[in-house]
């Protein structure tokens, strides 16, 4: 039989609902916030392996990653910096279309950076969280040698040292992974997606 025969063509667009269905979610953007070493590319990390284990769609943005590439040729500046959010909150944007949960990590330090963001995005899919941890916790934990190059002067413009973080005053979430370990940040993480109707199943 002809192929023309055997499949329809339904002049209907496929839903959001319908894409999110068939993954047993409903996509979002999981905009982890904090300081340098707060937590927040383990916790994305951790967020998406366990997420993927339970069969659903994610994609991962990371600071570090986005700046080898895309954003390669921008800067620390307050300009760089908001130019590097507001086109990783586009990119956030097209994977949550294709029906993803986008985990995103940087430490997005401006409140009206991360406010653009939220605009870009339909009610209730970005939800922001605050992974937090003070700032004497993230300066001795220093996995990369950060802090000591910025209190040296090697680094200039270093979020909580000589540039501003600005705290989330409502974010839908906030972690302090300084009380909690990477399991019990998790937990509370999966618990907040059930909660607001992100997962499924
Ligand atoms: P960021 O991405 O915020 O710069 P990283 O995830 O790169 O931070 O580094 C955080 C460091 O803190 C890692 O060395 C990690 O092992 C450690 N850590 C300790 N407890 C936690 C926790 N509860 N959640 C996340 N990271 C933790």
């Amino acid at each position: 039989m002809a192929q023309k025969d055997t499949f329809t063509w339904h002049n209907t667009e496929l839903t959001p609902e319908e894409r999110a269905a068939a993954k047993g979610q409903r996509p979002a953007v999981i905009w982890l916030t904090g300081l340098s070493a707060s937590g927040k590319s383990t916790l994305a990390n951790a967020l998406e392996h366990t997420l993927h284990e339970h069969g659903h769609h994610t994609f991962l943005l990371d600071g570090d990653n986005v700046r080898h590439g895309l954003n390669k040729d921008l800067d620390l500046s307050p300009e760089g910096r908001r130019e590097n959010i507001r086109r990783v909150g586009e990119v956030a944007k097209l994977f949550a279309e294709a029906g993803l949960i986008v985990v995103t990590a940087f430490i997005s330090p401006y409140r009206s950076d991360r406010r653009m963001v939220r605009s870009l995005l339909a009610p209730g899919q970005f939800q922001e969280v605050h992974v937090d941890a003070p700032l004497e916790v993230c300066e001795a934990r220093d996995p990369k040698g950060l802090y000591a190059r910025a209190r040296a002067g090697e680094i200039k413009g270093f979020t909580g040292i000589d540039a501003p973080y600005e705290v989330p005053e409502h974010p839908e979430l906030v972690i302090d992974t300084s009380r909690n370990d990477v399991e019990a940040c998790i937990k509370i993480l999966i618990e907040h997606l059930k909660e607001k109707g992100i997962l499924l199943r």
